[in-house]
């Protein structure tokens, strides 16, 4: 094996961690944040980069991208059960770059951040061919929720409808027409900040969905040690007909939330809106697609980079 395309990013991944001792102290690779106990609390910390011409086409409005930019990490802060508090905002950009361009960027990250009371503290800027931006996002969690922490026998919900955000930006590269609500899902997706509050007092362990359900799913098993079954018809996804279903499920970028919960509370979270019952955990430590009763094997589970 020669290559990074050869070992791929979660075999990365698990070098990086192997290598580096992890502290008893505080939870670090392996989550959507890192969680660090602080006093009768917890800060969580994330951080993702947005890439021109990997993550984004080179004409992205500037202001749904500073969106999609400080959201992505919002939504790594709700999965673990926080609330954003502070960012740092690193930029490479290309000297030729319009100073309208980066100043309808900064403005757009302003009224985001301001208007879910985040700071930014700092950053880092450099210059490079591609726009790429990066943002470390601190969050605060008295309870965090983790992905390690599912049991077999429990429900399993999604928020929202997914595939929107694939369906949107396949109708962009292929300049195919998509709803403006695919299109919005890829160039300025939310994260469910919205619906948190609601969901955190039965959340045994969550996930966000940035790399497709299926992926995102496997790492609550791998992380709890479960197995979970889907009930495909159960998910909502996006009506969009450039698609198929798998295809739809597994591009990611939907930034909703994937989370297991006690059978007892079944009753309390269907009565909040926009969730669903897909699935259950089980003891078989892999993922089990249903459709209609009949197992499908789908070819791929999620994005990866390499
Ligand atoms: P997410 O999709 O929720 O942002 P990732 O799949 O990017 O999560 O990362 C999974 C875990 O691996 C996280 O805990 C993250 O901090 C860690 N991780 C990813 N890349 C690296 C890296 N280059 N070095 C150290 N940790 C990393
Ligand atoms: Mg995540």
């Amino acid at each position: 094996m020669d290559t990074i395309q050869e070992l791929g990013e979660f075999a990365l991944i698990e070098k990086i961690k192997t290598l580096f001792e992890q502290p008893a102290d505080a939870l670090g690779i392996g989550d959507d944040c890192a969680v660090i106990p602080i006093y009768n609390t917890n800060l969580l910390v994330t951080v993702d980069t947005l890439i021109e011409n990997v993550h984004f086409f080179s004409d992205h409005p500037m202001e749904k991208l500073a969106k999609k930019a400080i959201n992505i990490n919002i939504s790594d802060i709700v999965a673990c059960g926080g609330v954003s508090k502070w960012a740092f905002l690193s930029l490479s950009l290309n000297p030729s770059m319009k100073i309208s361009q980066i100043e309808t960027f900064i403005e757009s990250l302003q009224k985001s951040c301001a208007s879910r009371n985040i700071y930014l503290l700092g950053g880092n800027t450099a210059k490079d061919d591609k726009l790429s931006i990066n943002i470390t996002l601190i969050g605060q969690a008295d309870k965090p929720i983790l992905r390690s922490t599912a049991k077999p026998n429990q429900d399993v919900y999604l928020t929202g409808e997914i595939g929107c955000s694939a369906c949107g930006f396949y109708a962009i590269k292929n300049k195919l027409s998509a709803s403006d609500k695919c299109l919005e899902r890829f160039l300025a997706p939310k994260a469910r900040t919205d619906l948190i509050d609601q969901i955190k007092p039965y959340a045994t362990a969550m996930i966000d969905i940035s790399d497709g359900l299926l992926q995102d799913a496997e790492h609550i098993c791998s992380s709890s040690n479960v197995g979970i079954d889907i009930f495909l018809e159960n998910i909502n996804i996006c009506e969009n007909q450039n698609l198929n279903d798998i295809d739809k499920i597994t591009f990611g970028e939907d930034y909703e939330l994937l989370f297991c919960a006690d059978q007892k509370d079944r009753s309390s979270i269907l009565a909040i809106s926009d969730v669903k019952l897909i699935g259950r955990t089980n003891n078989s430590k892999k993922i089990t697609i249903y459709n209609n009763g009949r197992i499908i094997i789908p070819k791929k589970y999620g994005f990866t980079h390499f």
